[in-house]
């Protein structure tokens, strides 16, 4: 990981654009229509963002780290988020709460935590992995006893395709505590 060069970001664009292209030829569209003549562009520039969290670290992200004298719960709730399913290349959004227990005086700032939902949401995601993924990245950097993280979320993959349900929302919950001493353990569910 790490940033890509500008000469990289370039031709990264211009394969994406290029593909774009070939997909509105296959759907049957005239790429030399106006309207269309910097669509592949667009939405080359609109990957750049969608997919950012591939340039991103978590352990970065994560390594500013302050001393706070903390008894309880860190809890943040409701941070937005949007993401791509890996398995239809369509949407999925919705809201992400985050509550871990510090072992010792050290904490994140809760900037931080929103951070590293954009850095794992802007990648091509599941929502399971994407709880997962981020209460693993927790434990792992900040010293703590417990990681609860939950996320709600609507998939346009199940609204727009398939079973076209339009007011299902997906909730999955995982969990990474310690327990006797070092083990971690981990559980995830989904709702
Ligand atoms: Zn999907």
């Amino acid at each position: 990981m790490g940033t890509l060069n500008s000469n990289a970001k370039i031709s990264k664009n211009q394969v994406i654009s290029e593909n774009v292209k070939n997909i509105l030829l296959s759907l049957g569209e005239n790429i030399n229509r106006d309207v269309l003549l910097e669509t592949p562009n667009r939405v080359a520039k609109a990957y750049a963002q969608i997919f950012s969290g591939y340039g991103e670290n978590p352990k970065e992200i994560l390594s500013k780290q302050f001393d706070q004298s903390c008894q309880g719960k860190v809890i943040v709730k409701n941070i937005e988020f949007y993401s791509m399913c890996e398995h239809h290349f369509l949407p999925f959004f919705g809201n992400v709460d985050i509550e871990y227990v510090p072992r010792s005086n050290r904490i994140v700032g809760l900037s931080k935590l929103v951070r590293l939902v954009e850095c794992y949401s802007k990648r091509l995601q599941i929502q399971e992995k994407l709880t997962r993924e981020i209460a693993q990245a927790i434990f792992d950097n900040i010293s703590c006893k417990h990681v609860k993280v939950r996320i709600r979320a609507e998939h346009l993959c199940m609204k727009m395709r398939g079973v076209k349900n339009q007011n299902s929302v997906a909730e999955t919950e995982h969990e990474v505590f310690c327990e006797r001493g070092e083990d971690n353990k981990s559980a995830l569910t989904t709702f």
